[in-house]
């Protein structure tokens, strides 16, 4: 019986277990549905730009909205709408988010630049399907290439009077459009924007709480711990949630080897496993992240060893990335892919970028340690031989 608590927390702790309903986020909830409605019922395009650091809730919130308004749909109370959701980091090249609508909306399979072609022509007639498309662009931060034009006319064509294609794009960063269009085209866009903030430790307690609610396997103190440590560096939801998960872990195989008979997290459970996971949470990081990631590390890296300074510059790393494309043969990225690259590792803390400017002289420190460093990239044959 006392099992099954710490299995029931177990269960509602899971990342993508779907919550009941999402505290501290009404405000943003509210905001989308209602922008969302009034397209939907007026028949007219929109897009709308959510921008927020990762773990606050910005998938989540979208998810919950669209599940609303689809049931809303379903007794008559709004007009039948399509919903696809197209991730940048599920794509295997940017240009097949237009291969991926195409075949949404027409149900035929076309190339990538086809389907862009055929689509640019489907939006300036008037429309086939009388129910308007919503189209939930997640992680943008990926799209972006270097003449701009996938995010461009994602967020163009619902400014065309037949389109009926409702946009909703998000990203980590909160100037994307800024910095990857010129200001007269983003201002002309129109975007409606909501930025979704860092949660505090008291948001992050709640949310926390309310998965656990009637489970009765967390001490509310350890609750607290928790929300205080992961506020204190990030105000990341899923980092609450996964250190909870590895509590509950961790007690359950103190269980198992009877090292104790105590079927409760405990404040003390919650301080081992933040150790734990601050000291490793960045080897997991840098071994997921993408070829050019790890690459801009190694450059970072290799410019604050070779200059003996704490930090260095945006240009300087970026700089050196491209002279190791050169020399290991790899296609260079944009600078605005760059950009991006840097952005994603600063939101990770993987690096500690300026936050005051973003042009190429922005500052930038390893916040990894070389040993980390080191470790991440050991398992990756490209890279063994650069951290050896
Ligand atoms: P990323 O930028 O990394 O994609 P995100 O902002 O999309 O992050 P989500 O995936 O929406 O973050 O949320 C991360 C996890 O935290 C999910 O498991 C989600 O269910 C949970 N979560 C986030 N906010 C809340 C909330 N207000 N209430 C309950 N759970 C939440
Ligand atoms: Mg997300």
């Amino acid at each position: 019986m006392t099992t099954t608590r710490l299995q029931r927390a177990r269960q509602k702790l899971h990342v993508s277990a779907v919550p009941d309903s999402l505290p501290c986020r009404e405000n943003e909830f509210a905001e989308i549905a209602s922008h969302l409605k009034a397209a939907i019922r007026d028949r007219c395009g929109n897009c709308i730009y959510i921008s927020g650091v990762p773990g606050t809730g910005k998938t989540a919130t979208v998810r919950e909205v669209i599940r609303d308004l689809t049931k809303q749909a379903k007794f008559k109370k709004l007009p039948t709408f399509r919903f696809i959701e197209i991730n940048g980091m599920k794509l295997t090249e940017p240009a097949q988010a237009y291969a991926v609508l195409y075949e949404f909306m027409t149900g035929h399979k076309a190339t990538s630049k086809h389907a862009a072609e055929l689509l640019e022509q489907q939006f300036r007639l008037p429309p086939t399907s009388p129910e308007p498309c919503v189209v939930l662009m997640d992680e943008l931060d990926l799209l972006v290439t270097r003449k701009q034009t996938i995010m461009y006319n994602f967020f163009e064509w619902p400014n065309r009077p037949h389109s009926h294609l409702i946009v909703v794009a998000i990203a980590n960063t909160m100037d994307l459009p800024e910095r990857m269009l010129t200001n007269k085209v983003s201002s002309r866009l129109g975007l409606t924007r909501i930025n979704f903030q860092p949660y505090n430790h008291h948001q992050l307690y709640q949310i926390v709480e309310s998965r656990l609610k009637g489970t009765g396997a967390f001490d509310n103190d350890a609750i607290e711990l928790c929300a205080r440590k992961v506020s204190a560096v990030s105000g990341d939801a899923r980092r609450a949630l996964d250190i909870c998960r590895r509590a509950v872990e961790v007690v359950e195989g103190m269980v198992a080897q009877k090292q104790t008979t105590s079927h409760q997290v405990t404040m003390a459970i919650i301080d081992t496993v933040v150790k734990e996971m601050t000291s490793s949470g960045s080897v997991v990081f840098i071994r997921h992240a993408s070829m050019h990631q790890k690459l801009f590390l190694v450059a970072l890296r290799n410019q604050l060893q070779k200059a003996g300074l704490p930090e260095t510059t945006f240009n300087e790393v970026t700089h050196h990335h491209l002279q190791l494309c050169r020399l290991h043969n790899l296609l260079p990225p944009t600078l605005s892919a760059l950009a991006a690259i840097c952005t994603a590792l600063g939101a990770s803390r993987c690096i500690l970028a300026e936050a005051s400017r973003y042009d190429i002289h922005q500052k930038l420190r390893l916040n990894v340690s070389e040993g980390d460093l080191a470790t991440a990239l050991k398992t990756d044959p490209f890279f063994r031989a650069m951290v050896a």
